[in-house]
């Protein structure tokens, strides 16, 4: 339960709605999903948007046989569902955006490290010297819903959650739904507001305790990649989950956590992973020349910096610094 609680990076802070509230817990994708549905009928949409986030788990699930991925990185090529070529689309996308910070073929590094079954390892520099040739997802090479891998293999964790919450919050949407909070695992999406007034989405410290602030969300998600989420120790070091593609290597960018708040929930959980490996200043670079998302950066010595954009939507009592 420790190790779940852990991976629940985004609290939402919320009063019970009225007159009705529905709430569904459930495991997938490898994480806890808890969706609440605020108004009538949400019984029959909870139960939609469940099967949905079921359905997609094994559509997307590296590890499972049946999977589409499965399938595709044994394969190195093929048709797939115009879905699962829309996702490595867009996250091809995101990777030529963050000059491949986020790049869905790091599977032979993350396996290396052991995160994708839980056999955690250092490996050595052979190894990783060994595995870096085969990532790039400029290999990568989509056409309708053809997909050539180029030799490579992927891995899409870094992006699966916050689409799928997107599709989620959808089918809310299509069922009438018109207050609702997805947490898949720390991939928050809140669909309409709460009782007229945001709904309060709270952002997980990354040593524990006190909130780092809270987030006021209204259609639009927020989305956190951190250290802290999936790690092990090694000889006194911590080894976390999220892998610099070019160093083969546990990011070491100076941040501890990344949370990435716009309404778009691939983008954002594309973003918050590649934010993370980019580090602040790579990050702020990237904000000012696109825009069209806002961040809550926790650096190494505790500081907590927040984009202009955020600016009346972000609450925290340990103080924090804007940047423009
Ligand atoms: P989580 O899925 O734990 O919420 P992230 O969204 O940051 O956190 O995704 C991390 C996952 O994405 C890893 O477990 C791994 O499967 C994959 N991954 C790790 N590093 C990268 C990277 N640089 N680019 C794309 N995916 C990555
Ligand atoms: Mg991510």
């Amino acid at each position: 339960m420790k190790r779940i609680a852990a991976l629940l990076l985004i609290l939402p802070l919320f009063a019970a709605c009225a007159p009705r509230e529905d709430k569904r817990t459930f495991f997938a994708m490898d994480t806890v999903m808890e969706i609440t549905v605020c108004g009538e009928a949400a019984d029959e949409a909870l139960s939609a948007a469940e099967s949905e986030l079921f359905r997609l788990d094994g559509m997307l699930a590296r590890g499972d046989e049946g999977s589409e991925v499965y399938a595709l990185n044994a394969s190195g090529g093929g048709e797939v569902s115009p879905e699962t070529a829309e996702l490595i689309s867009r996250a091809l996308e995101i990777g030529g955006l963050t000059d491949w910070a986020f790049d869905v073929t790091v599977a032979p590094l993350t396996d290396l490290w052991g995160f994708y079954d839980q056999s955690y390892r250092v490996p050595t520099e052979e190894e990783i010297a060994a595995a870096l040739p085969l990532v790039g997802g400029e290999r990568v090479e989509v056409s309708g819903s053809r997909v050539e891998l180029g030799g490579a293999k992927i891995d899409l964790g870094g992006i699966a959650k916050g689409w799928a919450s997107q599709r989620a919050a959808e089918l809310l949407r299509e069922r009438g739904v018109a207050s609702a909070l997805l947490n898949l695992g720390g991939n928050v999406q809140a669909v309409g507001s709460h009782r007229g007034k945001p709904w309060r989405v709270a952002v997980q410290n990354p040593d524990g305790g006190e909130y780092v602030g809270v987030l006021d969300l209204t259609d639009a998600c927020a989305v956190t990649s951190g250290d802290y989420q999936r790690f092990f120790e090694d000889n006194g070091k911590i080894y976390h989950h999220i892998i610099d593609p070019k160093t083969g290597r546990p990011a070491e960018s100076g941040l501890r956590s990344v949370t990435v708040v716009c309404a778009d929930a691939a983008l954002a959980d594309g973003l918050s992973t590649a934010l993370f490996v980019m580090g602040m200043d790579k990050a702020l670079e990237l904000w000012r020349a696109e825009g069209g998302f806002e961040a809550v950066f926790v650096a190494a010595d505790g500081g907590v910096y927040v984009t202009a954009g955020l600016e009346g939507r972000f609450e925290s009592r340990g103080g924090y610094k804007t940047v423009k």
